[in-house]
């Protein structure tokens, strides 16, 4: 996949001028950090931290999660929207001197009301289609383990009863948008969802927490093969949700 952002030109050109357009952009960057609110992993966990400001491969092919989840489907989202979303942050942080270099992504979502529209949608857009591409993998196990299954168990009564809730959550969703299974700052698995790109990591969602597992329920991303019927889709991700992805994500945010 070509990534248009690693090392670029436009990439250098803005990190030699990142120094004064800094100046002005000194007092949101200085900020941003303290309004993470503990929603990271904990340092030394072993566990990647935080999302790249740039789209990362694939770790499969467009067809590897058929037939749940079309090749020309994948290719599209992956190709043209998600990419979309990375090209547009990446400008948004240059026209709004974020040093994508010195700030992590998660630290500008906790301060995104700071931010234009512009920001907003795209710094979520990447995000959650970064988390999203992670949580699926091809012929993955049906169902989580270990302290996630436990926790799910606690909080749901049973993993089809959280099934369940985070289907319904989907569903009830206007409009475009994500499910969300979140850590929240109790420590305590909640199911939600939020509207068009936000995510639980923005001071300016409602839902708030740690996101261990997220859907998209954006008409892009089952269109193609499931038309008007949501709830085929999300009856079917649940055949490709990477439980192993999601059990260690949830474990390095306790
Ligand atoms: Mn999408």
């Amino acid at each position: 996949m070509e990534n248009s952002f690693n090392g670029s030109p436009n990439r250098r050109e803005f990190i030699k001028t990142g120094g004064k357009a800094g100046l002005a952009a000194g007092l949101s960057l200085t900020i941003l950090p303290a309004l993470a609110k503990g929603y990271h992993k904990k340092e030394g966990a072993g566990f990647e931290e935080s999302i790249p400001f740039h789209q990362q491969p694939l770790a499969y092919d467009y067809k590897a999660l058929e037939p749940h989840i079309d090749a020309a489907t994948m290719e599209l989202h992956y190709t043209k929207h998600a990419a979309a979303y990375a090209k547009n942050l990446n400008d948004a942080c240059g026209a709004e001197h974020v040093d994508t270099q010195a700030t992590k992504l998660e630290d500008l979502l906790a301060g995104i009301s700071k931010f234009t529209p512009k920001m907003r949608n795209n710094a979520g857009g990447h995000y959650n289609h970064e988390l999203f591409w992670k949580s699926m993998a091809p012929n993955p196990q049906g169902k989580p383990s270990g302290k996630l299954l436990t926790a799910i168990e606690k909080e749901f009564t049973s993993f089809d009863a959280f099934k369940t809730k985070l289907s319904d959550a989907a569903k009830a969703r206007f409009g475009s948008g994500f499910a969300w299974l979140v850590l929240n700052a109790d420590k305590k698995l909640v199911v939600g969802s939020t509207p068009n790109q936000d995510n639980p990591l923005m001071d300016v969602s409602e839902l708030k927490g740690f996101p261990v597992l997220g859907l998209d329920v954006w008409e892009h991303a089952y269109y193609l093969k499931y038309h008007n019927l949501r709830a085929d889709y999300v009856t079917a991700w649940f055949n490709v949700v990477n439980w192993d992805y999601i059990g260690q994500r949830y474990e390095s945010a306790l």
